[in-house]
């Protein structure tokens, strides 16, 4: 039987159209919710990213401005632009594209951001919340996209076994966290480069989330059947067949929808999740600002 797709798009589209409504709100109070996105450096990937997120500004009616520095820009210079931010009252959220240029301390410019105006959650106060069991911060947008299509979709957490494959501060650290605390209740295992026996692991999990970077790394037989799947993944595979020369795949491979209960697409899976979500926490931002 093939599992029920979670349709990341169909789930991000009502949260932007909730999303919308209290822009609308702000803008009647005279507030004007607006997004800051700095981008350093031309990786193409990040282009693609920034690109989607400014058209999703548009679609829910925040303002957006984009700030492109060379990728040979110094890191006093990105500091420089941050502060400036920081301090301008009609900027409610500030982005810093990752990743930066090589050898640009990416974690020395997130502790410096506002944490009021911190829209991806990765600030320490805003991971610290999440730490104390609290997700009534700016919450990372991933994590935060991954459990939101869970519960969208219908998905039992509480008293589950969860599997989270990938531990970054990013995406594994932060869902496990969201997924085990009070109120979601799932009984967590992170899994990492150096577990032994993953697809045993694997096996055991009713809701079973791959935040890897490793193409097709999950097999059929890895996963419970009925689980949930949630694949975050999002891989560039060579294929020539391709007039670009690749295709993006997730970090599931095609055959575990005849396994699973449920199973998040790549494209259209948690990508469209993750950006519905930093539109919430922007607008969470100006709202909190306001106050
Ligand atoms: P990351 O920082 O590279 O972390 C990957 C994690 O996977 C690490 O914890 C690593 O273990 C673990 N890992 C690597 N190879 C493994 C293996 N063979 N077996 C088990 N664990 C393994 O990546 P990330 O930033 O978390 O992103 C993960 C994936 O999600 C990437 O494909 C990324 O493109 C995608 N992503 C998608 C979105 C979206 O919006 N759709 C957003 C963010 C990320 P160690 O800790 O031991 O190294």
């Amino acid at each position: 039987m093939a599992a029920i797709v979670l349709d990341g798009k169909a789930c991000g589209a009502e949260v932007e159209a909730a999303v919308s409504a209290r822009v609308t709100l702000l803008k009647a109070a005279g507030i004007s919710p607006h997004l800051s996105v700095v981008i350093v450096g031309d990786d193409p990937a990040s282009h693609v990213y920034v690109g989607a997120k400014e058209r999703a500004c548009a679609r829910v009616g925040i303002e957006s401005t984009r700030i492109d520095l060379p990728d040979s820009a110094s890191f006093s210079e990105v500091v420089s632009v941050v502060e400036r931010l920081n301090s301008d009252s009609s900027v409610h959220g500030i982005l810093v594209q990752s990743p930066l240029p090589v050898g640009m301390d990416e974690l020395a410019i997130t502790d410096l951001l506002n944490p009021a105006k911190d829209v991806d959650g990765f600030h320490p106060e805003n991971l610290g919340r999440l730490v104390q069991g609290r997700a009534d911060g700016l919450v990372p947008c991933t994590p935060a996209g991954v459990v939101h299509l869970l519960e969208w979709g219908g998905v039992e957490i509480s008293g589950k076994r969860a599997v989270v494959i990938g531990r970054s501060r990013i995406v594994g650290l932060p869902v496990s966290l969201l997924l085990a605390r009070k109120g979601a209740d799932a009984t967590v295992t992170i899994a990492h480069s150096r577990t032994s026996e993953l697809a045993e692991t694997c096996r055991n999990a009713d809701l079973l989330i791959a935040a890897v970077g490793r193409a097709e790394l999950v097999k059929g037989d890895w996963v419970k059947p009925g689980a949930a799947v949630i694949d975050v993944g999002v891989n560039r595979v060579e294929d020539d067949t391709r007039e670009r020369g690749y295709r993006l795949a997730g970090d599931v491979d095609s055959e575990v929808a005849d396994v699973a209960g449920y199973l998040s697409p790549v494209p259209g899976g948690v990508g469209p999740m993750t950006i519905a979500m930093l539109m919430q926490n922007t607008v969470q931002a100006a709202e909190n600002q306001q106050n």
